[in-house]
């Protein structure tokens, strides 16, 4: 598979058990499906995978028509509903995910936080 925003070649990286996804060998732009995003979410440092450059990814971010490297067909450009900042492509067809660089550390990163507030409210009842 070739990387959607620099062409260069992807490798397969596994974390844990379930989580199986697709990286750039060069700009470390992270693909994957909604139900392994879920899946990273959940399990425990899977933000080790997203290793690139935050401000490579930045650049990255900008790059416009972006193809599905799965289907070949332009992607969508859409925002995380909670993390409004967060701008990744989706394809319309097999649902695949884009994310540049550094991007899924940040969607990680409120997820966490959001269960911590969980626990703390938890505990004072
Ligand atoms: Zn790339
Ligand atoms: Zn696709």
């Amino acid at each position: 598979m070739e990387c959607p925003k620099c062409s260069s070649a992807m490798e397969t990286r596994n974390y844990g058990r379930k989580i199986s996804i697709q990286r750039c060998t060069n700009c470390f732009g992270l693909w994957c499906k909604p139900d392994v995003l879920l899946e990273m979410k959940k399990e425990w440092m899977s933000e080790a995978l997203d290793r690139g450059d935050p401000s490579v990814g930045k650049k990255y971010d900008k790059v416009e028509d972006v193809q599905c490297p799965e289907c070949h067909i332009t992607m969508d450009k859409v925002a995380d509903k909670k993390q409004t900042h967060i701008w990744y492509e989706s394809c319309p067809n097999c649902e695949g995910m884009f994310f540049d660089a550094g991007e899924f550390s940040d969607l990680k990163y409120d997820t966490l936080l959001d269960r911590l507030r969980d626990l703390i409210k938890g505990r004072r009842k």
